[in-house]
């Protein structure tokens, strides 16, 4: 993160010297804080996720806009005190408010869903310039009034793989042997697929993966992110993917299981 300037501030005894930071940024999610402020949480292209208080933003007349709702990209200059507190948010630039994708009631929910994923799923202060063009990429394909229901899915397999949980998809975890169109993926352990072999050696749990779904799921994770949008995907495919990201998220990101948003169960109810 870039330390643009020192502010001083003097008091009677001593002088504090705070440091400010300047980064582009996506909100996540906004909570009140105190009376008149919020404790607003962004995805910064500088440092990841981090949590700041906006000093007066529900004031009628905050000159802080759109800054709190979910996905609005702005330029933000921050300050804090000491290494340990909450920073504090001094100016925002907004440069685009996205509030075309919040109008439609799907977008409103997706846009909801995936904040809410972030926020649960990222540590503070950890850099991560992957998610963030995950993010671009997906807001980009949200505005354009792409396919909503893969924008997604390509977010989540594309997210899962950046937090290191990128699933093996050519050969069977098993036995090594290359996977053919009989595949499986058992959701007690959704990290990996099986071939056959997989029938004999396990009981419950077990869903079979199409050679479509492969095919997507190989684009997905292989393919440079401009060109995933591409592949079509057939509704029997979605539903094993949707089914099989769903398992895969709960079983890499308990958090989510216990931090389950209104956002969430409404995209499930949507694409069941
Ligand atoms: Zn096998």
């Amino acid at each position: 993160m870039s330390k643009i300037q020192l502010k001083c501030e003097l008091s009677y005894h001593n002088i504090h010297i705070m440091p400010y930071y300047k980064t582009k940024a996506f909100t996540l999610v906004s909570n009140r804080y105190m009376e008149s402020d919020r404790i607003v949480t962004f995805f910064t292209y500088d440092s990841g996720k981090v949590p700041l208080i906006i000093k007066g933003v529900r004031r009628t007349k905050s000159h802080f806009g759109s800054v709190a709702e979910p996905f609005t990209q702005s330029t933000i200059m921050f300050y804090k005190s000491t290494p340990d507190k909450l920073g504090v948010v001094e100016q925002t630039e907004i440069a685009y408010s996205n509030s075309n994708i919040r109008e439609t009631y799907i977008g409103m929910i997706v846009l909801g869903y995936i904040a809410s994923l972030l926020d649960v799923c990222l540590e503070s202060y950890s850099q991560d310039t992957g998610i963030y063009h995950l993010i671009e990429h997906l807001l980009f394909a949200l505005g354009s009034k792409q396919d909503i229901e893969k924008s997604v899915m390509i977010f989540e397999w594309r997210l899962i793989a950046i937090l290191g949980y990128r699933p093996e998809i050519n050969k069977c975890h098993l036995c090594g042997s290359p996977l053919t169109e009989n595949t499986y993926i058992d959701l007690k352990y959704p990290t990996v697929l099986y071939g056959q072999c997989c029938y004999q050696k396990t009981n419950s749990g077990i869903y079979t993966i199409s050679s479509g779904s492969q095919k997507f799921l190989n684009n997905t994770l292989c393919a440079p992110l401009k060109e995933t949008m591409r592949y079509r995907l057939m509704p029997s495919t979605r539903k094993t993917l949707r089914t099989a990201i769903r398992y895969m998220i709960l079983y890499h990101i308990p958090y989510v299981q216990s931090k389950r948003s209104a956002y969430e169960k409404e995209i499930q109810r949507i694409y069941p």
